[in-house]
């Protein structure tokens, strides 16, 4: 079976051994790894590689420039590889294995598709090193401005353009890249669901509804470095203390909104354990239904730790095609519509204008970006068969 020989050829790759999650960040020799076997596959199957301006791989069915040279746009199908610090198997990969099950699927049955079918590996979709999320397809949308993201820093103070040099790939041709948008005539991302909405629906596979509107923001907060055992209290300017006040006024505000939020990242100076630290720079994540309650959670963080919070990223509500949407739910027994809180290339692609549409693939337990995050074969099975039932309509 095609999906069970990916998933274990896949299964080593950026995997740390003490926590068993996975740690492939763009630019790297995992990453590097990752993008070889894409290559690999999309050559077995005889699929044209084509690497856009970003780094982003596309391998296409089909004569794609000729196709749209007689006003067809392709159908492209895929995910990324990426992943988080210590992220599990699925979150990725599944959208991108499935996309090439697919497209095997449908050669062995001797389908034509009546336009090119694509498989896109989407670069640097977590933000893990450079800490922007979905920076392969924001870059070539225009969502991020190209010099601005060759000077972004990974935690060595290595730059994004450094990582791509080394990684053998030109940052000069980073920027808005409308020739490959204008291959792209609908999207659909197979993606594992990131909560329990398909285990409380006894459901294997969902369409995707919307994307919660969310952003990132850097919390700068000011110190003085001070001896531990010997500076009085009263004497000492610990930023700590401000970081764990916004930790808590950010899970009080988010109840309050009917949002999440989250502190999941710090960087601690000069990180000792007898020593007050002299900064702490904190990230808050925030998501919620609509933007005014995310507005709001920031503001009170802001107020609480006595800073401006710097934002990083926001991305607005992404709402998907919904003609396209119906279309697929009907294809799928009446699928359900689930909304979601986690960001994807597929809302920077709905936000740049292109017809997009996700599908989800049951998480038992609803974990993600963790080495526990799971789907039974049995559903990965069966959002595979959805995706060719969806291919093979809208390239009918
Ligand atoms: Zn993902």
């Amino acid at each position: 079976m095609t999906f069970e020989r990916m998933w274990a050829e896949l299964q080593p790759v950026g995997r740390d051994l003490h926590t068993g999650g996975y740690r492939r960040f763009a630019w790297t020799r995992s990453d590097h790894d990752l993008r070889e076997w894409f290559a690999g596959e999309a050559a077995a199957r005889g699929l044209d590689l084509v690497t856009d301006r970003a780094g982003n791989q596309w391998a296409w069915w089909g004569d794609v420039d000729a196709s749209v040279a007689a006003g067809r746009k392709g159908l492209v199908l895929g995910s990324h590889l990426d992943s988080v610090p210590d992220g599990g198997a699925y979150d990725g990969p599944l959208g991108v294995v499935s996309a090439l099950a697919v497209v095997e699927a449908l050669q062995r049955e001797g389908f034509r598709p009546s336009r090119p079918i694509g498989v896109v590996n989407f670069v640097d979709e977590e933000g893990a090193r450079f800490g922007i999320a979905c920076a392969g397809s924001r870059i070539i949308t225009g969502a991020l401005d190209a010099e601005r993201a060759r000077g972004l820093r990974d935690a060595d103070g290595r730059t994004m353009a450094e990582a791509m040099t080394a990684a053998g790939h030109e940052p000069a041709r980073l920027g808005p890249d409308p020739e490959t948008l204008a291959r792209i005539g609908a999207f659909v991302e197979l993606h594992v669901e990131q909560g329990r909405g398909l285990a409380d629906l006894d459901r294997p596979v969902a369409v995707g509804g919307s994307i919660w509107p969310h952003g990132r923001w850097r919390l700068d907060l000011a110190g003085e470095a001070n001896h531990a055992g010997t500076t009085r209290l009263e004497d000492r300017r610990d930023p700590m203390l401000a970081l764990a006040a916004a930790v808590l006024s950010a899970r009080e505000a988010a109840t309050a909104q009917g949002c999440v939020a989250t502190v999941g990242k710090v960087r601690v100076e000069p990180n000792g354990v007898n020593a007050i630290p002299s900064a702490v720079t904190a990230w808050l994540d925030a998501r919620g239904p609509a933007e005014p309650g995310v507005r709001a959670v920031v503001d009170a963080v802001a107020a609480r730790a006595g800073v401006a919070p710097v934002e990083e990223s926001w991305t607005a509500e992404t709402t998907f095609d919904g003609t396209l949407s119906r279309q697929l739910t009907g294809l799928l027994d009446d699928a359900p519509l689930l909304a979601t809180g986690a960001g994807h290339d597929a809302g920077i692609l709905a936000a740049a204008g292109i017809p997009t549409a996700m599908l989800f693939v049951r998480n038992p337990t609803g974990v993600s970006h963790s080495p526990a995050e799971h789907a039974e074969t049995e559903d990965c099975l069966a959002g595979i068969e959805a995706l060719t039932t969806v291919a093979r309509e809208l390239a009918r």
